[in-house]
């Protein structure tokens, strides 16, 4: 198992989280922003197109004039710069703020993101600015760790909600009393990527999630 880096486990730390409330970790690109969307304005900016014939940017991303794949070293800068300059651009996934609102007097919510710390506010204030006020935690590498972390903070049940299955096999290894739902927004991304099999349910649009997690945190 991993551990948790001291970056993370210090914002962890200073949330206020109600020990008897059901807490839900939600992701948020691809489960409350439109990442990909995003990025792709970006990269069409920048001179390159997304051509997704996989579950990844590294060789999906091609220079626009000769469609040859772009480097890896380009796709790590496309991406940074991306994060660094663009978060405010990303737009909301259909339905996200109006669920979460439904479930908020009874669950509380923490969106748990792999995001660099320095853009921590930047990601805070998007989500904010979609109706999507809530705690915010940058996390580093898989989710386990933090998910253990946050999970241990309630006496209630915890809920995870990601579009990454190695993220949701990290959170059940690391927090074996949770449960995970499997959420793909993005309507090119979810042929491509494999319903997780640990999870209760894949499910990919928030007006079927919302009595799912529902039933999962309140019985
Ligand atoms: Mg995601």
């Amino acid at each position: 198992m991993t551990s948790l880096p001291s970056a993370v486990s210090n914002q962890i730390e200073s949330l206020q989280i109600d020990s008897t409330k059901p807490m839900l970790l939600c992701d948020a690109d691809e489960v409350l922003l439109q990442f990909l969307r995003g990025l792709e304005v970006h990269l069409n900016n920048e001179g390159y197109l997304l051509d997704l014939v996989s579950f990844s940017l590294f060789g999906n991303i091609k220079h626009a004039d000769n469609g040859t794949a772009a480097s890896r070293e380009d796709v790590s800068s496309l991406i940074d710069g991306f994060f660094a300059g663009h978060m405010h651009t990303l737009e909301p996934v259909s339905g996200a703020a109006e669920s979460l609102a439904a479930l908020t007097p009874d669950i509380q919510i923490i969106v748990l993101t792999n995001t660099p710390q320095p853009q921590r506010q930047a990601r805070a204030q998007i989500l904010a600015k979609h109706g999507m006020a809530y705690p915010v935690i940058a996390n580093q590498g898989l989710k386990g760790p933090a998910a253990k972390a946050l999970a241990a903070q309630t006496s209630g049940p915890t809920l995870f909600m990601d579009d990454i299955p190695h993220n949701i096999d990290s959170v059940l290894e690391h927090a074996p009393r949770a449960k995970a739902i499997h959420f793909v927004a993005d309507e090119r991304l979810r042929p491509l990527i494999p319903a997780a099999p640990a999870a209760l349910h894949r499910v990919d649009e928030w007006h079927l999630a919302e009595p799912l997690i529902r039933k999962a945190l309140l019985g």
